[in-house]
C-alpha cells in the first residue's frame, strides 16, 4: 500500500522503500494529506500492542516497551503463545471472544490483568484486523509509579476490573442531553456532560463546515481557561487522514502529548507481509504534527470523538486537558464514546426539533404553491399568485425559468444574470450528476465568480431544476451579509521549518487572535430550506408527470375522434355528391324544357348555382378527408423547388403586374412531402394575394433558425428547437378575435363572393397537412396592414 503513496510524497518519502515509522520518518512528512496515519508502525508507550496469529495465538509482532508494560523483551514473546503473557486462563478467554464476538475491526474488552509488582494492572482489549489478531495493554486507570506513566483521573481498579456506574451517569446523560430544544443547546449540554465524564479540562463540540475548516461550536472549560467558543480553525488543522479516520472509529486517546512512541517489532508483519492497520487500536501512534500542534497549543492531553450525521463526520467531540498527562481507561472511555454515539443519533433529530414549526410552515406553503400550480396559470403562478415561491422561505427574491422565460418575485439579480447563472448551474448539476437534487451554496461567488457581481441580492443561492434538461428551475436568494470570522491564528500561516531530513512541514504556532472580515456570503440555508426545495421539486415533478399522462390521454382521445371524423367526412362528401349530382341534372332537364315564367327560371338557376357550390364545399370536404387518412411521402426535399413550384400554380393571380413574391434568402432542405409542402404554400400564398386590397401586393416567403426561433416570445413554447417558415402579406390583416376561428372548416370571414370567393377550406387543410408533419401553424396579424401565417415541419428536424 505505500508504494501507492509515492506521487505524492516525493523525495521526503524514505518509508517507500521501507516500512513506515512514525519514530523514523515523522518528521519527514511535507503533506499531512499523505501520511499514512493508519499504518504508524509505532504505538503510544503508555501500553502495549501484540499482534498474534490467530491459528495458535503465538505472537507475530510486539511493540518495543513491551519489558516496560508486560515484564518480557519483545525477542522473548515472539514466536511464543501469548498465554506467556496473560496465563492459560486469559488465552482460553482470547479464544472464546474470538470464536463468538464480533470481534473483527471492533475492540472487544477482554478482561483487566491484575497488577504485578511494579507493573499496574492492565485493561486488555481485542480486535481482528486483515487475519491477524491485535492485543492492547493499557493501564486500568491507577499510578503506575516507574514506568513514566500518568495517573487518569478515573475510577481506580479494585482487584480484577475496574467497576465504577457508569451506566447510570451515562443514563442521566442523555436524560439531560434529550431536554435540549435547540442544536446549539444539545451541543453544550454534551460539551458538558463529557467534560464531567471525562475530568478533562476542556471539551469543544467542533462543527466542520462545507470547506472542512471547523469551528468551536459549543464549549465547557475550566473557569481559568480563555474560552474558545465561536472561533474558527483552517482545515488543515485536521488533516484528510485524520479526518477519514473518524468515519471509522469514534474515538482517538493522546493520554500524553509528550510521551513516547513505541515501535513494533518487527515492524512488518511476518504472517502478512504489511505494516499492521492500527485503525482501531486506542494505542495508534500519534503523527509528529499533531503533537508539535497540541503542544504549540499549550496541550498535554487529548481525546476526541466523532460526531456523525448519516454517516458523515459533522464534527468531533475534541477534548483537551492542559496539567499534564491525563489516561482516560477503557471502561471510562467507552461510556465517552457512548455518548458520542448517542449524540450522532440524536443530532438530526434535534435540528428537526429546533426547526419544527418552520418545516411545518415550509410544508404548509408547498402544498399550496401546488395547488396553484395545478391550477389554469400553471408554474409560473408560483411567482405571481398567494402563496408564491417566496411564501415561507426566509429568502429576498425567488425566481422560475419556466416557458422559456423568467418569472421573478423579490429581489432577483437581473434577468440577463440570471440567464448566466441558469446556463451554469444546469451544467454544473449536469456535470456532477446532479439534475435529480437540490444545488445550495452561502457564498455563490466561490463557486461562480461571476456572481460577485450580484453580491448583494444572490450570495446564497438554492435552486432545483424542475427537468433534465434544465427548461425549467426554481432558484431563491439570499443578500450578502457581512461579518467577522474569529480565527484561531492566521488560518494563511502555513510555516515550513528545516528539520534534521529538509524542509518539512510544521503546525502553526500562534493561535492568536485573527479576525477577517468575510464578504460575498449570505446565511447559510438550513436542512429543512433544503429538504423543503427538494420535496416541492419532487411534488411538482409528479405533478407534471401526471399532466403529461392526462395530456398524452387526451391526444390518444383526439386522435381516435379526428380519424373517425375523417372517415365521417369521406363517407359524407363521396355518398353527398352522387344525389347532389342527380338534383344538378334534373334542375338542368327542367331548364331545358322551358320554365313556365322568368321567377321559376330564377329559382331553378340559384337551385343550379347553389348544388355547384355544395359540390365544391363537398369536393373541399373530400380533399381534406384525404389529407387527414393518405400517407406521406418524405423525401429530402430543396424548398426554394417546391417555393417556384407553388409560384406557379398560383400563376395566373399574380399577373395583374401588383404583386411581387419573394424569398429574402435561400430556403433550406427539409424533410418532408413535397406535394403536401407544396399545397400549404400554395394555400397560404394565394390567400396572401387574395385578400389584398394594396396598389402594391408584396408576399414574402421565407423561415426563422431553430436558435432564432427559440428566442422569439411570440412564438408557441413547444415549436422550440424547430425551424419557422413564414408567409407574410401586406394585405387586409386578420384582427386576433378571429385567429382561432379561421382555421375552422368552411369558415370565411367575408361575403361568400368577397374577395374573389372560396370556400373557406382552405386553411382547415393547411392545419391539416402540417400537422401530419408534426408541425404546428399560426399566425401573426395587424388588421390593415398585413399578416404572417407561420409553421413548423418537426419531421424535418427530427430526421
Ligand atoms: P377561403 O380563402 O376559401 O375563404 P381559408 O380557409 O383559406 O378559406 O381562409 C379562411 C378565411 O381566413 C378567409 O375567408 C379570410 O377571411 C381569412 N384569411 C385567410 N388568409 C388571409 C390573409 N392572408 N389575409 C387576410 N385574411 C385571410
Amino acid at each position: 500500500m505505500h508504494k501507492n503513496l509515492m506521487p505524492e510524497v516525493g523525495r521526503f518519502a524514505p518509508w517507500v522503500e521501507q516500512p513506515y515509522s512514525i519514530k523514523r520518518h515523522g518528521l519527514t512528512i511535507t503533506n499531512c494529506d499523505t501520511e499514512p496515519v493508519r499504518t504508524p508502525g509505532c504505538i503510544q508507550a503508555h501500553g502495549a500492542l501484540l499482534v498474534l496469529r490467530l491459528s495458535d495465538l503465538s505472537v507475530l509482532q510486539a511493540s518495543e516497551n513491551t519489558q516496560a508494560i508486560l515484564g518480557h523483551k519483545p525477542h522473548e514473546l515472539l514466536g511464543h503463545c501469548v498465554a506467556a503473557v496473560v496465563k492459560n486462563a486469559g488465552a482460553t478467554r482470547l479464544r472464546s471472544i474470538l470464536a463468538t464476538e464480533p470481534s473483527d475491526r471492533n475492540p472487544i474488552y477482554a478482561f483487566t490483568l491484575p497488577a504485578d509488582g511494579p507493573i499496574g494492572a492492565l485493561d486488555v482489549t481485542l480486535h481482528t484486523i486483515d487475519g491477524v489478531a491485535l492485543l492492547e495493554f493499557e493501564p486500568a486507570g491507577r499510578t503506575q509509579p516507574g514506568t513514566g506513566m500518568h495517573t487518569g483521573t478515573g475510577p481506580a481498579a479494585p482487584g480484577l476490573r475496574p467497576n465504577p456506574d457508569y451506566y447510570s451517569f451515562i443514563k442521566k446523560a442523555v436524560a439531560r442531553l434529550q431536554t435540549a430544544d435547540t442544536l446549539l443547546g444539545f451541543c453544550q449540554r454534551l460539551a458538558e456532560e463529557v467534560r464531567l465524564l471525562s475530568g478533562l479540562d476542556r471539551v469543544m463540540v467542533y462543527k466542520f463546515h462545507a470547506d472542512n475548516h471547523g469551528e468551536v461550536f459549543a464549549e465547557s472549560c475550566r473557569n481559568d481557561l480563555d474560552p474558545w467558543l465561536g472561533m474558527h480553525y483552517p482545515a488543515e488543522d485536521i488533516p484528510k487522514p485524520a479526518r477519514d479516520m473518524f468515519t471509522k472509529t469514534w474515538i482517538r486517546p493522546v493520554p500524553d502529548i509528550d510521551g513516547e512512541l513505541a515501535e513494533m517489532v518487527p515492524l512488518v508483519n511476518p504472517y502478512t507481509g504489511k505494516p499492521v492497520d492500527m485503525t482501531f487500536c486506542a494505542l495508534r501512534g500519534v503523527s509528529v504534527m499533531y503533537t508539535e500542534y497540541l503542544q504549540n497549543m499549550g496541550v498535554s492531553a487529548g481525546l476526541t470523538m466523532a460526531l456523525r450525521r448519516d454517516n458523515d463526520l459533522w464534527g468531533l467531540i475534541a477534548c483537551h486537558h492542559y496539567s499534564g498527562a491525563h489516561h482516560v481507561p477503557y471502561e471510562l472511555r467507552s461510556a465517552c464514546e457512548f455518548l458520542a454515539q448517542v449524540a450522532s443519533l440524536q443530532h438530526r433529530a434535534i435540528e428537526d426539533r429546533e426547526n419544527a414549526a418552520y418545516r411545518l410552515r415550509l410544508e404548509e406553503v408547498n402544498q399550496q404553491l401546488l395547488s396553484v400550480a395545478a391550477q389554469e396559470g400553471g408554474l409560473a403562478s408560483m411567482t405571481d399568485g398567494e402563496p408564491s415561491l417566496l411564501g415561507a422561505m426566509h429568502a429576498s427574491g425567488a425566481a422560475l425559468f419556466h416557458r422559456d422565460r423568467w418569472w421573478r418575485v423579490g429581489q432577483t439579480p437581473t434577468e440577463l444574470q440570471l440567464e448566466a447563472l441558469g446556463a451554469w448551474l444546469v451544467a454544473r448539476l449536469e456535470s456532477v450528476s446532479m439534475v435529480n437534487s437540490v444545488y445550495a451554496t452561502h457564498a455563490l461567488s466561490a463557486d461562480y465568480p461571476a456572481g460577485a457581481a450580484f453580491a448583494d441580492v444572490a450570495s446564497g443561492v438554492l435552486a432545483a431544476p424542475l427537468s433534465r434538461s434544465g427548461q425549467n428551475l426554481m432558484m431563491w436568494f439570499r443578500p450578502e451579509v457581512q461579518k467577522t470570522v474569529n480565527w484561531g491564528g492566521n488560518p494563511r500561516d502555513k510555516p515550513k521549518a528545516i528539520g534534521p531530513h529538509g524542509p518539512r512541514l510544521t503546525p502553526r504556532r500562534s493561535f492568536e487572535l485573527f479576525s477577517e472580515s468575510v464578504h460575498l456570503q449570505s446565511t447559510p440555508w438550513l436542512t429543512v430550506e433544503l429538504d423543503a426545495v427538494a420535496r416541492l421539486r419532487t411534488l411538482i415533478m409528479e405533478l407534471v408527470i401526471v399532466r403529461a399522462e392526462r395530456l398524452a390521454g387526451l391526444n390518444a382521445d383526439l386522435a381516435r375522434s379526428n380519424e373517425e371524423l375523417d372517415s365521417f367526412a369521406y363517407v359524407a362528401s363521396h355518398d353527398l355528391k352522387e344525389p347532389l349530382r342527380g338534383i344538378y341534372k334534373y334542375a338542368h332537364q327542367m331548364m331545358e324544357a322551358t320554365p313556365a315564367n322568368e321567377d321559376e327560371k330564377r329559382k331553378l338557376e340559384g337551385l343550379m348555382r347553389l348544388t355547384l357550390r355544395m359540390d365544391s364545399l363537398l369536393d373541399s370536404l373530400l380533399h381534406f378527408s384525404r389529407v387527414g387518412r393518405e400517407e406521406l411521402t418524405l423525401e429530402n426535399v430543396d424548398l426554394n423547388d417546391v417555393f417556384a413550384d407553388a409560384i406557379e400554380m398560383v400563376g395566373s393571380r399574380t399577373d395583374d403586374g401588383r404583386t411581387q413574391i419573394s424569398a429574402p434568402r435561400t430556403l433550406p432542405w427539409v424533410m418532408c412531402d413535397r406535394v403536401r409542402v407544396r399545397e400549404v404554400l400554395v394555400n397560404l400564398l394565394s390567400n396572401a394575394i387574395k385578400y389584398n386590397d394594396k396598389d402594391s401586393k408584396y408576399v414574402e416567403v421565407g423561415y426563422v433558425g431553430a436558435q432564432e426561433a427559440s428566442l422569439r416570445s411570440t412564438f408557441p413554447a413547444d415549436t422550440d428547437g424547430h425551424t419557422v417558415y413564414y408567409v407574410r402579406d401586406n394585405g387586409i390583416g386578420i384582427a386576433s378575435r378571429h385567429f382561432g376561428q379561421i382555421f375552422k372548416m368552411f369558415k370565411r370571414l367575408h361575403g361568400r363572393e368577397d374577395f374573389g370567393g372560396g370556400t373557406g377550406a382552405g386553411l382547415t387543410i393547411v392545419r391539416k397537412l402540417v400537422e401530419r408533419h408534426g408541425g404546428q401553424v399560426w399566425l401573426e396579424s395587424i388588421t390593415g396592414e398585413g399578416s404572417t401565417f407561420l409553421f413548423t415541419l418537426s419531421v424535418a428536424d427530427d430526421t
